[in-house]
This record gives C-alpha cells, structure tokens and sequence, in this order.
C-alpha cells in the first residue's frame, strides 16, 4: 500500500479542529484532556489523505482501532466519526468563549449563586450548580450550570450518573430553560424554576437524556 505523506495544511486542519483531544476518549468518556497521539486513517487506508478520514487520536485509541480483534467487537468507522463530530462541535463552543481579562465582574449578591441540592429523592441524590457568568447586564443574566443526578445508588455494581452542563439565560428573573439536543435534530427540554427559595426542576419525559434512568427532575434547596 502507497503511503502519501499527509499535506502539511491537512494535518494543521485535523490538529487544529481537535485540539489534540482524542475523539475517542471523548466519545465513550467524555474525556477532553490533551493527549499525545497521532493522526489515524479511519478506513485503515494509508493514502486515503481526505480530512473526512483522518481523526486525532490518543496512542491507546489509535492502536485499539487499528488492531482486528475477534475477542470484542471493534469501533465502527461510523461511531468515530460521529465522536469526531460531537468532539469538534464541542471544542467549538469552549474555544469562542469570550476570553476576560483582569478582573471579572458578577452581581454582587446573587440568591441563585451556587449549588443546589435535591430533596425527597430518598437516597438518589442530585445537585445543581449555577455560575452567574460575566457580562451578565440587567435584563440579560447568563448562568453556567452544571450538575450531577444519580440512580440506583445502592445497586451492588453503582449507580448510573447523569450529567447536565450548559449556558442558558435567566428568564423573568426565575427561570432558566434547556434545550438538550439529542439524536437527529431533536431536543428535550428541561425546565429550572426558582420558587420560594426553592429550585424545582422539571423534564420533558423520563427517557434518561442526561444518563440512563438518571433525571433531576425535583425540589432542591440551596445549599449553604
Ligand atoms: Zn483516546
């Protein structure tokens, strides 16, 4: 088999676009730290030099995707490059973040600041955490939110974790609304209401968009 070099702006293009994030690693772990690791033909085919073919991965993945084992059913071409495309998208959306410099300004007091925690969930515990983000005017008051949800904690092999992480907007001062985009141009929305010194969270259905089984669905209260 011919082994063309890789075009110099091709091979920028593909360490670029990744950020030397292994699209694997993120894929299956949600792992976006740096990696050492090469260049991979995904069709196996060393001359095929076309940017749709090629993904940055680490080492580990690179060599686990080109063996041919019959103990375990490989990677699919299909499935990496789906990893690539949320990997990109991703990598994206943290890199055209606006960059602050010196000092940073958030309202003084803000009663949403912080984590929350639910209650009345018996012991499948979830907590929400809300980050008022730079920037925010009166008016327009941006929140990074992120948080945890378990399920079956006393399972004997643990829990099922799900995971929720966006920006959204405070709307009439207490309400911020998710669209979680799912598979093939759908969303799922979640709702977060502050009531009476309390946060309650609503979703869309119960199809564990944010891990199997796993919602946040609930009360919670500030924690202090
Ligand atoms: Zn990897």
């Amino acid at each position: 088999m011919s082994r063309k070099p890789l075009p110099a702006p091709t091979e920028t293009g593909v360490l670029v676009q990744s950020r030397r994030r292994c699209c694997i690693c993120f894929g299956l772990n949600r792992d976006t730290q740096l990696k050492a690791g090469q260049i991979a033909h995904l069709d196996q085919k060393s001359s095929n030099n076309a940017e749709t073919n090629l993904a940055f991965l680490c080492f580990e993945h690179h060599d686990e995707y080109d063996s041919v084992s019959s103990q375990r059913k490989n990677l699919t071409i299909g499935e990496v490059k789906q990893f690539r495309t949320e990997l990109y998208e991703s990598i994206n959306k943290a890199f055209t973040q606006q960059v602050h410099f010196g000092e940073i300004t958030t309202p003084a007091s803000d009663p949403f600041a912080g984590s929350w925690i639910r209650v009345g969930s018996g012991e499948d515990g979830a907590e929400l955490n809300f980050t008022p983000l730079p920037d925010s005017f009166e008016g327009n008051v941006q929140y990074y939110v992120s948080g945890l949800a378990l399920y079956g904690t006393s399972r004997p092999y643990g829990p099922n974790l799900g995971i929720l992480e966006f920006t959204g907007e405070l709307i009439e001062g207490c309400e911020i609304v998710y669209a979680r985009p799912l598979r093939e141009d759908e969303v799922t929305t979640t709702w977060l209401r502050f009531i009476d010194g309390m946060l309650e969270v609503t979703e869309e259905n119960w199809l564990g968009a944010y891990g199997m089984n796993a919602s946040f669905r609930g009360k919670y209260i500030k924690a202090v």
